[in-house]
């Protein structure tokens, strides 16, 4: 179960494994995310750093250059999965060495995954390229082939365990945006284990409400989109307008349908709303904010008169 850390704990931020920095008192969430930060941080330092003791209660990696005093320990917490940083000795007197670069097709796979979901069809020798200006090492052919590979593997793997991390990401988010609102409602019902996983998931960050008390105008556009991905659900979305006119993004959230309850759940102020004259919607205006306006939007009205609905 999540829980919120003590002031004297940090989290590991995930997205900076590939080029980690460790503290004191440093928390990561498991024993193997430490272990593939200091993986990271021997390819990033080109420093021949060993890990010297790995069990069920601590990590404790050193740099083998004679006379460095570099050396990290990590102590699993007490009752829990994750590791938290007791030892830290972070200067190098050693100097760099690109022999212990200890580069893999894994890691590259890891850490280039985004770029290949964003393009699959990227070519081996332009990414290898990519990837040596990047990490400032000799990545071979084959490396980059099978890192390819992999990338591609982990981003088709099971739509089910990849939907499984929602959860994971809704903690995350919380831990990173203090203040935001991020709820993640699970289903009682669903014919299918993935139906059942989640009902609604909201996510309204801290940062975007201020900006849209300062400084957007009290008007809010609203609309849905279905989606059309392995889940489906449908994506619902509240926009306003900055001091310049162009669109501000306010909340967001997934439901399953798109329904009056899921409407009414959505909408928690009052302001002048926009929207496609979807029913459901307008019957929830009417529930949460007697008394509000409402316009429609003109481009969704002329689509609907062109269909004769
Ligand atoms: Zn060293």
């Amino acid at each position: 179960m999540w829980r919120p850390l003590s002031d004297k704990m940090m989290r590991f931020i995930l997205n900076t494994i590939f080029n980690p920095t460790f503290q004191l008192k440093q928390v990561f969430n498991t024993r193997k995310q430490f272990r593939e930060a200091v993986h990271s941080h021997v390819i990033m330092t080109m420093r021949n750093i060993k890990i010297t003791s790995n069990d069920k209660t601590r990590v404790y990696a050193k740099c083998m250059a004679e006379g460095c005093k570099w050396r990290i320990n990590a102590l699993r917490v007490k009752d829990e999965a994750t590791y938290q940083i007791k030892e830290y000795e972070d200067k190098h007197v050693c100097s760099i060495d690109s022999h212990y670069k200890n580069i893999n097709s894994r890691w590259l796979a890891k850490k280039y995954e985004e770029l290949f979901r964003l393009d699959p069809n990227r070519n081996v020798k332009g990414f290898r390229v990519e990837a040596v200006k990047e990490i400032k090492c000799h990545v071979s052919a084959t490396q980059a082939y099978r890192a390819k590979k992999k990338a591609l593997e982990a981003i088709q793997e099971n739509p089910d365990d990849q939907f499984a991390q929602l959860w994971d990401y809704g903690n995350e988010l919380r831990e990173r945006n203090p203040r935001s609102t991020v709820i993640l409602k699970q289903s009682e019902e669903g014919s299918s284990t993935c139906q059942r996983k989640y009902d609604r998931f909201y996510v309204g960050f801290k940062a975007l409400s201020q900006g849209f008390n300062a400084g957007c105008r009290p008007i809010i556009g609203v609309d849905g989109t279905h989606l059309r991905g392995t889940f489906e659900g449908v994506f619902l979305t509240a926009v306003s307008f900055d001091p310049n006119n162009q669109l501000y993004p306010v909340e967001y959230a997934l439901v399953q349908t798109e329904s009056t309850d899921a409407w009414e759940w959505f909408l928690d102020d009052c302001y002048t709303f926009m929207s496609d004259k979807q029913k459901d919607l307008l019957k929830a205006f009417e529930r949460v904010f007697p008394g509000s306006d409402n316009r429609f939007c003109v481009r969704h009205l002329i689509g609907n008169m062109k269909q004769g609905v």
